[in-house]
């Protein structure tokens, strides 16, 4: 078991490996902090990873490898075409997928630009639980539109509701009433990593596929952000409990038609790929691949890449493996709601999201409160989180604003590199940050970029807050750190 209790009574997830390679970190002071934020536009994906103490971007290519990842890496058969490294990646998504068909990418936004090249076309409506930044851009350079329909409890930060990332089967019927011809298949998102890691049940995939059956449609599934589902489906869903995470991987994988991934999550290493069993859609991928990844067997992976996503995806299947992430952001969510500080629940997968708006209800919607927010904590502790709210969406066709649903402060904890002092560590921060929430102000536009402006726009504060909270730092932490 994973988790154990103290004598006091405190449950504490316990991590199941061993720290072998280490890598040295650098806390900055709050003046250091201040000047590289000023520099970095605000934006944390501007930061110099040099300036960061945690590094709470992302869990993308960032996740611990394993001894055995590692290993493996050092049998890769490097070639061009017929790489034994790629038959190994191919034998291992059989057995956990079992499709017909593997056409490796370079990372999961390269399979949704192949997979829209090929099933997107102008005026096409594409129903999903929720989208994702790339998979939205994708859509749209094709002229498509996505059409998100999740529960209404996705959208609600706080919620007891422990499948916030089921799709509205209801509003699904009414959209292939309604557009018919116009929608070329159905996405689902494991994960939902927007809205906060949460995850859907197999349930709701069973009733989606059987609904896209009867309308003669493809299901695809987004498998990024399944490590963790997997979790979920097996501690939240009646008909999981006494199931192999591999069983429940594989009913998963049956109930849905096309599958794509990001291997920089799912499998622990940097690739992605797409698997399935449509040979007429598998031949136009086909083309597509060599184009613009790569060789049909590596597809802009290496090799020893694809060694590591082989033996990452085996350890999927593991329980304890796949039980680290989600218990120890419970344990960061359970600890920050002790403290008020308003968070997203239930707790999910990918990382600790921070209700922004709620955390900042002084500002308003042009203040960018998850922008904001970010800001604000990585100057009072050298943490970097990533901005999901109105920065990360595009402005409406008529150029207005497009405020976010939700403005979250999302903290990823990257799957098994984080130790417990550090999480500690981050709470006690955005605790003092919650108790000065006052001190922090609003940004607005500096540079603003016409698409994916998240990734590198940039942002100036509307008066001198952030000094003023620097200042109040200090006081309360006199060596500045
Ligand atoms: C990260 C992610 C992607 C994109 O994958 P990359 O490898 O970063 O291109 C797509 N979908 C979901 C759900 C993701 O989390």
């Amino acid at each position: 078991m994973s988790k154990i209790r103290l004598q006091n009574g405190e449950e504490l997830p316990l991590e199941m490996h061993k720290v072998k390679i280490v890598q040295k970190l650098e806390l900055k002071s709050v003046d250091q902090r201040l000047r590289a934020i000023e520099e970095a536009g605000n934006n944390t994906f501007l930061l110099k990873n040099r300036d960061v103490f945690l590094d709470m971007l992302t869990d993308s290519g960032v996740n611990a490898m394993s001894n055995l990842q590692q290993a493996a890496m050092l049998t890769a058969d490097d070639c061009y075409a017929g790489s034994e490294s790629f038959y190994r990646l191919e034998a291992e998504l059989k057995k956990v997928f079992k499709k017909k068909y593997f056409l490796p990418a370079h990372q999961g936004r390269a399979c949704e630009h192949l997979l829209s090249r090929v099933l997107v076309k102008e005026g096409d409506i594409i129903p999903m639980n929720y989208h994702f930044t790339t998979t939205k851009a994708h859509i749209r350079l094709r002229g498509g539109d996505i059409l998100e329909i999740p529960v209404d409890e996705a959208l609600k930060p706080e919620s007891d509701c422990l499948f916030k990332g089921n799709i509205d089967i209801v509003k699904l019927k009414k959209a292939f009433e309604e557009f018919g011809k116009r929608i070329p298949f159905v996405r689902l998102e494991a994960g939902t990593n927007l809205i906060g890691g949460q995850p859907i049940s197999i349930q709701n995939i069973k009733e989606t596929h059987a609904l896209c059956k009867k309308y003669g449609v493809p299901l695809m599934l987004d498998t990024s952000l399944l490590q963790d589902n997997l979790y979920f489906m097996k501690m939240r869903e009646e008909s999981c409990k006494d199931k192999a995470i591999i069983d429940i991987c594989n009913e998963v994988a049956a109930n849905v038609d096309i599958i794509y991934f990001s291997a920089r999550k799912f499998g622990c290493a940097k690739g992605g790929g797409m698997c399935l069993d449509d040979d007429r859609i598998f031949e136009q991928l086909r083309e597509l691949v060599p184009l613009f990844e790569g060789f049909l067997t590596y597809g802009g992976m290496s090799d020893k890449e694809m060694e590591a996503i082989a033996v990452g995806i085996r350890e999927v299947s593991d329980f304890d493996v796949i039980s680290q992430g989600p218990q120890f952001i419970k344990y960061m969510v359970e600890e920050l709601r002790k403290e008020g500080v308003p968070v997203v629940t239930p707790p999910g997968g990918l990382g600790c999201h921070v209700d922004a708006k709620a955390f900042l209800s002084h500002l308003k919607d042009e203040d960018f409160q998850a922008a904001s927010l970010s800001s604000a904590l990585y100057i009072v502790s050298g943490i970097r989180g990533m901005e999901r709210g109105t920065m990360a969406e595009e402005r409406n066709p008529d150029g207005t604003e497009c405020y976010a649903a939700i403005e979250l402060l999302r903290l990823a904890l990257p799957r098994r590199v984080f130790t417990m002092s550090q999480i500690k560590y981050a709470i006690d921060r955005i605790t003092w940050l919650y108790k000065n929430r006052e001190l922090v102000g609003g940004l607005r536009w500096k540079e603003e970029p016409r698409i994916l402006r998240f990734f590198f726009g940039k942002l100036e504060p509307v008066d001198d807050w952030q000094k003023k909270l620097a200042e109040k730092f200090k006081k309360d932490f006199p060596y500045g750190f």
